[in-house]
Formats: structure tokens, sequence, C-alpha cells
């Protein structure tokens, strides 16, 4: 008989703490374990043992009831990073395990298996149709004409199928499982419909992890600014370094020289990106560089089969070295022999997880892990964040710069353009002041291609009665409905809700509308009757949808027959345009006066990716920025290219306000149907924080849009100074925040703590 044991059993549950249990198995209990234990009165939920404890529990611990695994899933590091994860971030560790917990070892208790995975490959679709028979996309979609769900779920089989490789004539394969990944609206039945009408094939394909790398296989020589910056970054002995690098610089090829490094002696590489769109090309670079067989990709859509074959590859001690190129949840994998994180364009808002808990950031997450096991990172932008700017500017990290584009084309001329100067004179045209106005005639005179960046989609965000002033808002949330034209729709940007555009105005039975505000649908509109002869596409999240934008999209892509492109920043992500010679931002007010601290550095990060996408090496590229504010310091900034006059005025304002760097930032969110109540209950808590931390309180109020599907929102922040205390103080906000059930409405809110907001 085994001597008595307990073991201490993480569980998904919101309790900030793990559960002991006795173990009555023969095997040796040990961290890492996947377990079935006995929860709550008759629940049964799969865990993870974190430790071993020889001392019994001063009360009667239930049983453990199964060990799922024969070894351990998960390493000690892990799970170290998960308490760590939930103490930084207020979550339980139950939630941070979720997480970094992969659907396929989410096994039921009465499956047998170790691993859920049952087939051996891979379900996937093609479109049926060779690849030459271009007419039988658009038969196709026209088949769908009344089976809208068919029509997008085969929609976004071909944004997918872009970013595979084709096979000769046929169109690629994508697996089942990325369509209908979490976030995709695509349902499994909707495939078999498509199927079942010809339109898709379905095969169990074998896993298939070769890369097609067309070119040979060889790392990029450095140029001597490349060869500089990595010199630099090498000898950033225990230090997080930041690359800062020009778009085009080259960042990617110094990335791969390190973590040619890194494979050397043996150790793996966490290469990280912001958008799960970016993968395909990283990878296909690196594979290039280093061998096909030494990259792999983690992302949330991967098959299952594909994710446990790395994760089992990661957890073998004696395996092969890999560059993972991942998204935000690459950070949970099994690291250990990890020699090298990188994390590029470290400034994107993507690497902060919104919903649900923890709500980490994955780039800050890296660093904490780069320390703890001692080895390198590199953060690598173009506009970095103002934190890592901070970091960088005082010698908390190092830092390395590759200010010139590889291709020496030079920064594009930004200029400011007065909206109002053009508003009293009446000489707009259409979305543009009269000098954009002739830029784009001009340019598309001279067969170059136009993006006009509007971020902001739908044909107008508010619809109103002409003769009453009826403004319809979402019944679910406290803001007005867009107004989308060609579906003739009113949309609710915030909750998804659709209605028709009602007939007549429901206050006053009247039936004239008029419409404030331009989206992109409105814009596509003007601009297609300032420009008849032009090829014009809209891109954005609902153009992506609609079957003929589709065809267009895919011909674009191919052979770049589209003269204007308007887009919102859809178009920024992922979309290589090769040369555009003209980008106006159509309003740049909105982004530069957000109501957020972070505004103007977003604004400025944004602007400057756009200009990015201009210029070729024979012509310099052009950006036109229209705004009410054509002196506005961020504008000027961006005129100059002046990255680092950006970052001293934000930096200087940010110290003086005392926000983040220079203070931490904690957010609760309490929600209720009723608004009294959220406030009553924000209020109370905002006393006691007020109470036991003597400051550094800000609210309760209501943000700008203050009720969301229906729940009203109440917004309290907590400054936590930048020092060592910090962690006493997160621990006083816990303390208060468990204090809620002393409020009669305490059980009844919910609470949503946000650690670092974004
Ligand atoms: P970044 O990652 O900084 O935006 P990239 O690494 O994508 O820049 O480089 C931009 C372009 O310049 C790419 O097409 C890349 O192939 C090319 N390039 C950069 N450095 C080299 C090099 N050392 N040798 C050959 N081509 C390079
Ligand atoms: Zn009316
Ligand atoms: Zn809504």
């Amino acid at each position: 008989m085994a001597e008595a044991r307990w073991v201490d059993v993480v569980v998904p549950v919101p309790v900030r703490t793990a559960f002991t249990y006795a173990w009555p198995l023969d095997r040796e209990p040990e961290p890492g374990l996947r377990v079935f234990v006995p929860f709550g009165r008759n629940r049964v939920l799969l865990g993870v043992v974190v430790s071993v404890r020889t001392d019994a529990p001063d009360y009667t611990a239930k049983d453990v009831l199964r060990c799922v695994d024969e070894r351990p899933s998960f390493q000690r590091q892990q799970l170290a990073l998960w308490y760590w994860l939930s103490e930084y971030y207020l979550c339980a560790p139950g939630e941070a395990m979720a997480a970094a917990m992969p659907g396929f070892m989410q096994v039921e208790p009465d499956d047998e298996a170790p691993y859920t995975l049952r087939e051996d490959g891979v379900w996937s679709v093609r479109f049926a149709a060779p690849r030459h028979d271009g007419d039988a996309v658009n038969r196709a979609f026209g088949s769908l004409a009344r089976a809208k769900l068919q029509a997008e779920a085969l929609l976004r089989y071909f944004q997918l199928a872009l970013e595979a490789e084709p096979d000769d004539n046929r169109h690629p394969w994508v697996a089942v499982a990325s369509l209908t990944a979490e976030g995709s609206d695509v349902k499994p039945a909707h495939l078999s419909a498509l199927v079942e009408r010809g339109i898709l094939e379905r095969e169990l394909r074998p896993l298939d992890r070769s890369l097609d790398l067309g070119d040979a296989l060889a790392l990029p020589e450095l140029s001597e600014a490349q060869s500089a910056a990595l010199t630099e970054l090498s000898s950033a002995a225990g230090q997080p370094a930041l690359l800062w690098g020009a778009t085009g610089s080259g960042k990617t090829e110094v990335y791969l020289h390190l973590a040619a490094h890194a494979l050397e002696e043996g150790k793996h590489v966490l290469l990280m990106v912001p958008e799960i769109g970016l993968i395909p090309q990283v990878l296909r670079r690196a594979g290039r560089a280093l061998g096909a067989e030494r990259v792999a990709a983690w992302h949330h859509q991967l098959a299952d089969g594909e994710r446990r074959a790395l994760w089992d590859h990661l957890l073998d001690p004696d395996s092969a070295p890999r560059v993972v190129v991942a998204t935000r949840s690459g950070i949970l994998l099994p690291w250990h022999r990890l020699g090298l994180i990188v994390v590029d364009e470290e400034h994107e808002t993507s690497y902060k997880q919104q919903e649900p808990a923890p709500r980490y950031h994955a780039r800050d997450v890296a660093v904490w892990l780069a320390q703890q096991k001692k080895i390198p990172i590199v953060l690598g932008s173009a506009t970095p964040s103002a934190e890592t700017w901070h970091h960088a500017a005082t010698g908390k990290y190092a830092r390395a710069a590759l200010p010139e584009r590889y291709s020496g084309v030079a920064f594009p001329e930004v200029r400011a353009l007065s909206t109002l100067k053009a508003q009293v004179l009446h000489q707009e045209v259409g979305p543009f002041t009269p000098e954009a106005y002739a830029a784009v005639a001009q340019a598309l005179v001279d067969r170059q291609q136009v993006l006009v960046f509007q971020n902001r989609r739908g044909y107008a965000p508010v619809l109103t009665c002409m003769n009453c002033g009826w403004i319809e808002p979402c019944s679910e949330c406290d803001v007005s409905l867009t107004y989308h034209k060609k579906a003739r729709q009113l949309v609710c940007h915030y909750c998804g809700l659709h209605k028709d555009l009602p007939q007549t105005c429901p206050q006053c039975r009247q039936s004239a509308w008029d419409w404030r505000g331009l989206g992109t649908e409105r814009i596509e509109e003007e601009v297609e009757a300032l420009f008849p002869e032009a090829r014009i596409l809209r891109v954005d999240s609902d153009s992506a949808r609609s079957k003929r934008a589709m065809s267009d999209f895919l011909q674009w892509m191919e052979s770049g027959e589209i003269d204007l492109v308007v887009g919102t920043q859809m178009v920024g992500k992922g979309l290589d345009i090769a040369g555009l010679a003209l980008a106006v931002v159509t309003n740049a007010d909105t982004m530069l006066s957000r109501p957020d601290f972070r505004a103007h550095e977003r604004a400025f990060q944004l602007l400057l990716q756009v200009a990015g996408r201009t210029g070729r090496r024979e012509q310099r590229g052009l950006l036109l920025v229209q705004t009410a504010t054509p002196g506005h310091p961020v504008l000027q900034k961006v005129a100059d290219h002046d990255v680092a006059g950006m970052m001293d005025l934000l930096l200087r304002d940010r110290a003086e306000h005392h926000y983040p760097p220079f203070a931490r930032m904690l957010r609760i969110e309490v929600r209720h149907r009723k608004e009294s109540v959220a406030r009553d209950v924000a209020h109370f808590l905002a006393e006691n924080l007020l109470r036991a931390l003597a400051g550094g309180i800000l609210g309760p109020d209501a943000p700008p849009v203050a009720r969301v599907q229906g729940l009203f929102r109440q917004h309290l922040w907590v400054k936590l100074p930048a020092d060592g205390s910090v962690k006493a103080t997160k621990r006083r906000v816990l303390k208060e925040l468990d204090g809620l059930i002393y409020h009669p409405h305490g059980r009844s809110v919910r609470v949503v703590v946000d650690v670092d907001p974004i």
C-alpha cells in the first residue's frame, strides 16, 4: 500500500487557489499530470497537479478520481507561469491553466485515450473546381445568394486559402478545424452543405508539415547596418533589447541570424507575431533561411494533430531545436531549452488578451519568462510602445537601431491638409480636400495605386430623421446604429445587432433620412462617382463578406489590377501592397481626439504604418492626412518621421500626469443590468479602495459607451506606483474585491479586473 499523499490541483474555476486532494492511486504523483477530481456537490473537473505534499490538510480531502497522463503534460516552469499570471493579472491560476491547455488535452471523464485525437490526419476541404476556372468562384457565390451562412463559410475558405500553398491546378486544402476555429461563425454544418452542393470537396488529409519553400536554403547575408545591430543585440547581456528598425529595414533578417545561433546551441526559439495572418509569411522566410524541418507554427487555428505534435516535441527534452512562429498563446507552451524570444511588432495591441481572463500581455509575459530563464529577448518595432521606448531610454533595456529601409527607398513625404479651410471655402470634393482630390486624380492618370484610409466601416455612423432628428439607438448598447447602405441595414458595431432600415421614422412617421459622418461604404460610393473609370475596391471586415468583393480581392492579390483601395486598418495588417504611390487619410481627427491617454501614441503608430505602405525605389511615396488641426504635434512628428521626438513628447506628458510607464494602471469594470446597481457597487468599491490605498483612485465613471449588450458598465482606475509596492497594492485591491460580498448587490454584479489595460 502506497504511503498517504496529497496533491494540490488547479481546476478551471475562477477561484484564486489550488485545491488539495488525497492521492489514492498506485503510481507516483507528479506535478504536471492531468487528473479528474470531484468538485462541489456533483461535478467532475479536469485539473492539473501543481504540487505534491506529504503533510495532511486539516480537513478530510477528497480523492483524486483518475490520472489521465502517463507522463506529465505540463512542465514545472509552466505551472510557475500560471501562478505568476494569476498574481500579476489578478486572475485565478485555473483561468491561466484553461488558457494554456490546448483543446486536444481537454478530455472528458469517460474518454479512454490520454489525448482526444482520434483521427490520423486532418479533415480538410477545398474548392472543387479547378483553379483556372475563374468563373467557377462567381458561379458558386451566385448559387448561394439565398444561403448567406454558406456563402460566408465559402468566403472564409477563400481567405484562408490565400495563405495556403495551392496544389498545381487545384485550389488548396484548408483544415476544417481552421475554418471553424474559435472566433469564426463557420459551423461544420455549413461546410457539409457546401460539400453536398458539390462546391467543396472534403478529405481526411495526412498531417503534412513540409513547407514548399521554392528558393534555395540560405541565411541571408546581412548588410553592414544589420550586422552592427546583430552585434549590439548579441552583447545585450542579461537585458531585454529593443530593435528599433524602420519598416522594411530587415529586422526579420536580424531575427533569423539570432535564431540560427540559438539553434546551433541546441535551443528552441520563440518568434512571436501579432496576427495569425502574418505567420505563413514569416514561417516561409524562416524555413528558407534555417531549413523547413526546423520551423513550426503555433496558433489557435491549427488542427489538433499539429498542435499535439509540436507540444510533444517541445516536452521531449531530447528533441531537435525548433523555431516556433506563434501568436500570443505561444508564450504558454512547454518551453524548456528555450534559447531566445523575439517579439515582432512589440507595440501591437493584439498581444494583449482582452477576454476572458487571464488578460495578459504576451510581450510583458515574454520579458518575465526570458528573465526567469536568463535568455535573450528582442522586442522589434518601427514604432515602439512608449513603455518599451522608456525602458530603452533609461537603460533598463538595451537598444539597437536600423533607421534605413534595406531597399534604400526614402521615407514618404507626409502633408497635413486642413478640412476646415476646405469646408469654409466650400471646396470639398466628395470626401477630399481640393489638394487630396488633385493628388488622387493625378495618381490615377499616372496609373499608380492609391489607398484611401478611413478607419470606420459602414456607410454613415449616424442616420437621422430630417424632420424630427430621431436617431435609431441600439436596444442593447448606448450607441447609435451605423447605417450600412448596401445591406439596407442598421448595425451595432458593439454587439452586432442588425435591423432593417425602417421605412418611416418611428417617431414622426416621415420618411426623409439624412446621414452624418463617413464610413468606408460611403467613401467608396463617392469615390466611384468622382472617378468612374478607376477600378475601386473596398477592404474592410464587411467587404470581406460580399461575393463580388471577394473575387475582386483574389484577383487583386494576384495581379494588382486595382487602382484604388478604400480601406480600414485591415489594409495595414497583413496585406502587403507592393508600392502604393499615394495614401490619403480622410479624417485623422477621430483618432487624435479619442478620450484615452494612449490616443496620440496609437494615432502616431497607425499613421506611420500607413505611410510605410507607400513608395517605391523610383518614386518617393506621399501620405496626405486630412484634419481640422493640421498643426497637431502628432501630425508634425509623423511628417518628420520623428519617432524619438514623438516619444519625448508622449513621455513628458505621461510623467507629468503619472500615467504608464511612470505608474501602472489597473482597471476595474463593474457590470449590471441596472445602471443604479452598477453605479452603487462601483462607488462602494471606490470608497473602500480609497480608504485602503489612501489615494490613487480615479472614477467611478461610465465609459463613453456606458451600456453594452444590455449591461451598464462603470469604470474605476487604480494607479499603482511603478515601484516595489505594486504587489502589496494589488493584494489590497483583491481584498477589497473580496469585500464586495458585504454589499447587498455584491454577488449579482460582474466584476472584471484588467491589469495594464490598453
Ligand atoms: P522589417 O522586418 O524590418 O519590416 P524585412 O525583414 O521584411 O523588414 O525586410 C524588408 C525587405 O528587404 C524584404 O523583402 C527582405 O527580403 C529585404 N532584405 C532585408 N535585409 C536583407 C538582406 N540582408 N539580404 C537580402 N534582402 C534583405
Ligand atoms: Zn422623425
Ligand atoms: Zn449593440
